[in-house]
């Protein structure tokens, strides 16, 4: 098997911040080293450790340039983002490759995040023509009332590590569209994916300020930047603890705010269901991204009827997985993040074995042995005849670790479903179509799939979930992301020549 190169005999290279146009070494000096999660002798290179100072001379830069990106016309806008689109789609194999190097997933799974970032661009830019507002009858004569959309002025983007383009992708093309400058904060352990974004944004043409990128330890760079008073919107994704301090922060300076946060996803396989298919939706759901997903399939719900044989199923389609180095062609599950992953993952296998008591039915361990040495590896991990109350099947793991649990029937299954704090994706498995479209209306959740993993979402749909998941916004689908990055100015236009009062004067319908 080809090995990946390794650039373990040169010095790594270095990057800087992008600040009002000009790419600029961090105030304190500080760089943090960015390794491999494959292998960490693998630096793939220093990156800014920022501070607030970096992030006060980002937000000065972003509400200079506001006034004149606002008045750029949309269509305008809308052009550059097109090009950028286009400098994407040319550099997708190496941006992929990057992506794996620095966050792990698979490369098939890296193209299909830069991908996404494409769609969202292009899908974004069609908005430069529409941007539609509404005009509506006033309850006056002579009078005019309409609403348009405005831009908000600078948005501050905070994003995790799992999606490291696709994320930035969905908050930094409707923040543009819409007319608002930005600084964004990309996760420390993946700032390469989003400089690359940045990079080619900046080729594509939009103007100096209008994108500015802070690298940094979320504590230091990204705290200051949810409460600096230029900051007029906060749109975070990541996990809710993080989430609350940061609307907490966004608060106490009137800031718009829009989270995305966790899961607990389920799948329920009904009696019906065509097994294999459910057997082959669970293993992608549950292994794929090695589970570090906000929507991975980290439940299934299996009618009791077919439960053994399901497991069976599942069992089969999970051994011959093969674990290793995202950028080896026929590596299936990559590494997990990083040594704080591993040490949460570790944990809760060990709550799932020993105070649960569920049955620890395949894998379990961290691999680190031979070519897993030097990287955070944890196998496919799979627990049997687990309790719906089992910390394991109620708090987010965020790794290749999927519980299974045996249902009665579809109530059940969809209480169980329910039962968890967090609301984003669920599924069913099921050729009944009555079952379909109960479970559809009775699942509270954001995203529902049927006969499909809980993974996949398209650009065009609005992401996002409900209680824990986040705070009622959806990103991706035009309309909620610009309801995100836009607000709303309802004008009225009286052409009467007289003072005309809304609510006192009465209008007398002639003849009456
Ligand atoms: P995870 O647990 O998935 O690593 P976090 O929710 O901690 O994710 O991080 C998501 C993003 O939030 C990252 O860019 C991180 O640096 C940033 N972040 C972490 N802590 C804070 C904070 N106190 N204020 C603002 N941003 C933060």
């Amino acid at each position: 098997m080809a090995q990946a190169k390794l650039k373990t005999d040169t010095k790594p290279d270095s990057y800087k911040n992008y600040i009002g146009g000009r790419w600029v070494k961090p105030a304190s000096g500080g760089m943090m080293e960015n390794l491999n999660p494959a292998d960490t002798r693998d630096v793939v290179g220093l990156f800014p450790a920022s501070t607030a100072e970096d992030v006060d001379a980002a937000v000065n830069a972003a509400v200079e340039a506001f006034p004149k990106w606002k008045a750029t016309p949309a269509p305008k806008r809308a052009e550059i983002l097109y090009k950028l689109g286009q400098i994407l789609i040319e550099r997708k194999e190496r941006f992929a490759q990057d992506m794996t190097r620095e966050m792990g997933k698979v490369l098939k799974e890296t193209r299909g995040d830069v991908q996404e970032a494409i769609d969202m661009t292009f899908y974004t830019a069609g908005e430069g023509r529409r941007l539609h507002g509404y005009t509506t009858p006033s309850e006056l004569p002579d009078k005019m009332a309409m609403c348009v959309r405005q831009p908000i002025g600078v948005s501050a983007l905070i994003t995790p590590w799992n999606f490291p383009m696709a994320i930035p992708s969905w908050k930094m093309m409707p923040a543009l569209i819409c007319g608002n400058t930005l600084v964004i904060k990309p996760a420390e352990d993946t700032p390469l994916s989003t400089i690359n974004l940045v990079k080619a944004a900046e080729e594509a043409g939009v103007p100096p300020g209008v994108i500015n990128i802070v690298m940094g330890v979320g504590e230091q760079a990204g705290a200051p930047l949810t409460a600096h008073p230029g900051v007029r919107l906060v749109s975070f994704t990541g996990s809710t603890d993080t989430g609350r301090i940061v609307a907490t922060k966004a608060a106490q300076t009137d800031k718009i705010c829009s989270l995305e946060m966790g899961g607990k996803n389920v799948i329920m396989v009904m009696e019906d269901a065509d097994l294999d298919l459910a057997a082959e939706g669970a293993v992608w759901g549950a292994f794929g991204t090695s589970g570090q997903r906000c929507t991975a399939a980290s439940r299934i719900v299996v009618h009791k009827r077919v439960y053994k044989k399901f497991v069976e199923k599942l069992t089969e389609r999970t051994k011959p997985l093969r674990i290793g180095n995202g950028l080896n062609k026929n590596v299936e599950v990559g590494p997990v993040i990083n040594q704080d992953a591993v040490e949460k993952i570790l944990y809760y296998i060990g709550v799932g074995k020993d105070k649960d008591g569920a049955t620890l039915h395949l894998g379990g361990n961290r691999l680190d042995k031979g070519e897993y040495r030097n990287g955070y590896f944890i196998e496919p991990t799979i627990f049997t005849d687990v309790a719906p109350r089992m910390r394991i099947a109620q708090e987010e793991i965020f790794g290749p670790v999927l519980s299974v649990i045996p249902c009665r029937d579809l109530d059940e299954a969809i209480e169980i479903g329910n039962s968890v704090k967090y609301g984003l994706s669920a599924s069913i498995y099921t050729r009944d179509v009555n079952r379909a479209f109960t479970a559809m209306e009775a699942m509270n959740t954001g995203i529902f799939y049927v006969n499909s993993s809980t993974i996949g979402a398209e650009v065009h749909l609005p992401f996002g979930g409900t209680k824990a998941t986040g705070n009622g916004h959806r990103e991706g689908a035009m309309a909620s992301s610009l309801d995100i990055f836009s607000e709303w100015k309802a004008i009225y236009v009286d052409y009467s020549g007289k003072l005309q009062k809304a609510q006192i004067d009465e209008f007398k319908i002639a003849g009456s």
